[in-house]
């Protein structure tokens, strides 16, 4: 398999370069490099900037109203926008359900939800996990009761990523329990204005709100806001885990960290001279930058292998492992990079928003939020022992 990049893929890159370096919010760079946390106007704007080149919906096939780019410019594009420190997309709309919608929707539910996806209006949020039902997802009790032309929903979903921005939620719910538990699951799409939700906010240990719980009462849904067929949204599920897991690599911010950490430990000086010259340190940086470069080769391989719009397999949960596992070393790595600078926990309240006057280097104010936030990365998207034992069933056969 050749992974080099073409003459036109690299003048592509210049071009998303231009963008990110002219056209792009530049207030937003400032802000997300000082470790504040996005608003969703934050959010809409950067969608908007991306919207108005048609380069939102990077992975969407073109007759839905994605780039239509190859993987490799896919790649670039993901490398170049977290090169220049811009906003990643909120992955809910544009990463999981928009796919599951142009795949599996009727024609009105595609022209009810995609627009407002690509054109940043909408927000969603993903209502899988439940209090008692994380990792064995399928034992999820959240109900949704046929009644006449609707259903009446009623349950809880839990961490539920942004519910306080969303415009909507797509949600697994149980419509039968008589079989075998994936049997009875289906998946449906929740105005958040229904009356009868409530939205419960949870702090996290970053000092963070992204976190809450999403409490359904009476709620009714119409029938037409179901995906596909009842009882069988454990299929579309599945499908949007795949693009899910496959989104965690994020390949450039890790460079740009080890970037930073590098930078940093060539300046802090230790007995023995700078940090990087500590031969326990060196060590850790070089490693991690190798496990950096086979991660590139994954991704590479992967994004190959669904370049003609297909779904990802069981490599996404390889991908995912090996990607939140470096986000922790990462992180970890640059804490101690930073040492005493890197004690303000929370750069919200350290470092005012707009404010120029750092009494520490930029790069350190966020540094144990990300550590901390690290942390959660081998929770969500399915636990990484999760993925182990798919790995161990269905790559290896064991
Ligand atoms: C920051 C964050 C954002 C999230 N966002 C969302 C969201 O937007 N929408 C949503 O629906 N969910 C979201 N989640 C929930 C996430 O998907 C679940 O937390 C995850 O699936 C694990 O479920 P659980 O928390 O119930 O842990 P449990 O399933 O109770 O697991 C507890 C521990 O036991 C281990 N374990 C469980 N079963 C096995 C097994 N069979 N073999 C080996 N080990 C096992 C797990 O790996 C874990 O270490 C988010 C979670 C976090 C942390």
């Amino acid at each position: 398999m050749d992974f080099s990049f073409t003459h036109a893929d690299e003048e592509f890159r210049m071009q998303v370069r231009h963008f990110f370096e002219t056209e792009y919010p530049q207030d937003l760079i400032a802000k997300i490099a000082r470790g504040h946390s996005p608003t969703k106007a934050d959010y809409q704007r950067s969608e908007r900037a991306l919207d108005s080149k048609g380069w939102v919906a990077v992975n969407w096939p073109k007759e839905a109203g994605g780039t239509g780019w190859t993987s490799n410019q896919k790649y670039i594009f993901d490398e170049e926008l977290e090169r220049a420190g811009a906003l990643n997309v909120v992955p809910m709309g544009l990463l999981y359900v928009g796919p599951v919608i142009y795949t599996f929707g009727t024609e009105a539910q595609k022209a009810q939800w995609l627009p407002g996806i690509l054109n940043s209006t909408t927000f969603w949020a993903q209502g899988y996990s439940e209090p008692g039902s994380g990792s064995d997802l399928a034992s999820l009790q959240s109900r949704a009761e046929p009644d006449g032309d609707d259903y009446i929903v009623n349950g809880t979903k839990i961490w539920t990523s942004l519910a306080q921005h969303a415009d909507w939620i797509f949600c697994l719910l149980r419509t039968d329990s008589s079989g075998k538990k994936q049997e009875g699951i289906t998946f449906l799409c929740i105005d958040m204005k229904t009356p009868g939700i409530t939205v419960r906010p949870i702090i996290t240990i970053d000092g963070k709100h992204s976190l809450n719980a999403v409490d359904f009462v009476d709620v009714r849904v119409p029938k037409a806001n179901r995906i596909g067929e009842e009882g069988k949204g454990w299929t579309y599920a599945n499908y949007l885990l795949g693009h899910e897991r496959t989104s965690y690599a994020h390949v450039a911010g890790k460079r740009k960290q080890l970037r930073n950490i590098r930078k940093t430990a060539a300046k802090t000086t230790t007995d023995g001279g700078s940090l990087l010259q500590d031969p326990a340190f060196a060590r850790k940086l070089s490693e991690l930058e190798a496990r950096l470069d086979a991660l590139e080769l994954t991704v590479l391989r992967v994004l190959a292998s669904v370049a003609d719009g297909g779904a990802p397999g069981e490599e996404s949960s390889i991908l995912k492992v090996i990607a939140t596992e470096l986000a922790q070393d990462i992180t970890e790595l640059g804490v101690e990079a930073f040492g005493p600078y890197a004690q303000p926990a929370f750069p919200d309240s350290v470092v005012p928003e707009g404010s120029d006057n750092f009494a520490i280097p930029a790069a350190a104010a966020p540094s144990v939020a990300q550590y901390l936030g690290a942390r959660a990365q081998s929770i969500y998207g399915g636990s990484n022992e999760i993925q182990k034992n798919i790995i161990a069933k269905r790559i290896l056969a064991l």
